[in-house]
């Protein structure tokens, strides 16, 4: 294994073998802070004296060091000491980039990308979802990014996104954990029906609307021009504004209902809208409309996801025509910018065919998340380096993949993936390459990681292979920045 971050150093006996992570060393007064590796454990040292020692719990060791274990009350005590490692709302920043860690342990190569660019990182990225296939809880997810934001000394300022949450008491979870964005997901109330009912129908439903609610959203939208900056301009008709209101409606007060919630946790988040969720593409008018009704009930809106044209699937590049994508962007990023707001832009993985376009029609203020994506990095270094293991995950992922099809939406051939048996171990990562098996095992990470014991193995071999790891996050996430043409730092 090769420890390219740290300098050697003993500092047995209780904890033998530990070797200092040299970014991470930090002075207050006359203590002293820093991350060890012992036989592929992290630990916090703390030395010296001072008031800033206080809190800490762990393990004596040599030269008055007290070796501390990367858990809850560390962590918490380390955000009071070090508040760069706690998050903060970045809605001032240009470019935010989200990045979902399901191991737990993937932050400090996340930060080796993203500090070389002027992008503000969303480390603490997880939907409940992904909270409820990997057992972990929000507070779990913070921590892990706090170690590794004081692990490599990352200073600037970064956030935590609970990511989909759907309900009222997620929201209050996420942020009484001390999350600072959350991604309001209303899908489930978006009633899509409507854009497709017979004239006759639609106006039969719209009638039955509240009166007061027609004839304020008549008022406001029937004379709406909103010019955009890019000579275009949107509008509504009396059929567009009734289809319009009647999809999104509930959506909206169902979004007001989690912003409140938000409120009553902390005064100052980022809320991100999201509508894209959905089996057909946001058009302009609704993104300005659903924008606006925000606006109008008092929702401070910092970034919001429609359902873009073309498919947006787990780990694999944009599905559909780069070109007509690239016009309809040009028109939704216009409606941000007129309307105050930043595009997000979800399963934003890998989308390498349309990420210039993203960079270009943006203006370079745009949200992406990426997610899964960092998990198949840690499987292709399972692959490279413990073929044994990346057989059974390989074999786990194809029992799983029936149920993983029911929450992720993506349309992989298996019968396009080759047999495992037949290749030799030096073509196992060349999977990672091949698109039908990277959806594959993109998804079941909740079905391969379900038995304990082998989620055990995998992250005790993935903890042989941190430095490989973390430098492929780099490199993978690098790669993307660079597409999106974020300028470098300095
Ligand atoms: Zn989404």
């Amino acid at each position: 294994m090769k420890w390219g971050w740290w300098r050697g150093k003993n500092i047995g006996p209780a904890v033998p073998n530990a070797v200092l992570i040299s970014a991470s060393e930090r002075r207050i007064g006359q203590a002293r802070f820093a991350m060890y590796v012992a036989e592929g454990r992290r630990l916090l040292g703390v030395t010296g004296a001072g008031e800033a020692r206080s809190g800490f719990t762990g393990e004596p060791g040599a030269a008055g060091t007290l070796f501390c274990p990367l858990d809850h009350g560390n962590a918490k005590r380390l955000r009071e000491v070090f508040p760069f490692t706690a998050p903060a709302p970045l809605a001032v920043q240009a470019v935010t980039f989200g990045v979902g860690d399901r191991l737990g342990i993937a932050g400090p190569g996340h930060l080796r990308a993203l500090r070389r660019y002027q992008a503000a990182p969303v480390l603490a990225q997880q939907s409940v979802r992904e909270l409820e296939l990997m057992g972990r809880d929000y507070e779990q997810v913070l921590d892990a990014a706090t170690w590794a934001v004081f692990q490599e000394g990352y200073e600037r300022p970064w956030g935590a996104d609970g990511d989909h949450l759907k309900t009222e008491e997620w929201v209050r979870t996420a942020l009484r954990a001390g999350f600072t964005m959350i991604t309001a997901d209303v899908s489930e109330h978006i009633h899509q029906q409507f854009l497709a009912i017979p004239l006759a129908e639609l106006r039969g439903a719209y009638q039955a609307l509240d009166p007061a609610y027609r004839t304020r959203i008549e008022r406001a939208y029937l004379s709406l021009r909103l010019a955009l900056d890019t000579g275009e301009a949107v509008g509504f008709t009396e059929e567009t504004l009734a289809r319009t209101a009647l999809v999104y409606r509930e959506a909206l007060e169902h979004a007001l209902r989690l912003y409140r919630a938000a409120l009553e946790v902390r005064p100052a988040f980022d809320f991100e809208l999201s509508v894209d969720e959905t089996s057909t593409p946001t058009t302009p008018a609704a993104h300005a409309f659903v924008a606006l009704e925000a606006q109008a009930a008092g929702i401070r809106v910092s970034s919001l996801a429609p359902r873009f044209i073309g498919e947006f699937q787990k780990g694999i590049d944009y599905l559909g025509d780069p070109p007509s994508f690239e016009r309809s962007l040009s028109t939704h990023a216009a409606v941000a910018r007129a309307l105050g707001h930043r595009l997000s832009v979800h399963s934003g993985s890998d989308k390498f065919s349309v990420f210039p376009a993203v960079g270009r029609q943006t203006r370079g203020r745009f949200h992406l998340k990426t997610s899964g994506t960092s998990w198949l990095e840690a499987v292709r270094v399972i692959a490279a380096s413990e073929p044994k293991m990346y057989r059974e995950l390989h074999a786990r992922a194809l029992e799983g993949f029936p149920a993983a099809r029911r929450y992720y939406h993506v349309t992989p051939e298996l019968s396009a993936i080759p047999e495992v048996k037949k290749l030799s171990d030096a073509e196992l990562p060349g999977l990672l390459e091949q698109r039908d098996s990277r959806q594959l095992v993109h998804i079941t990470y909740g079905e391969v990681l379900r038995d304990e014991a082998f989620k055990e193995q995998f992250l005790t071999a993935l903890q042989r292979h941190l430095e490989e790891y973390w430098a492929a996050l780099e490199r993978h996430i690098g790669r993307h920045l660079e597409l999106l043409a974020v300028p470098r730092v300095g």
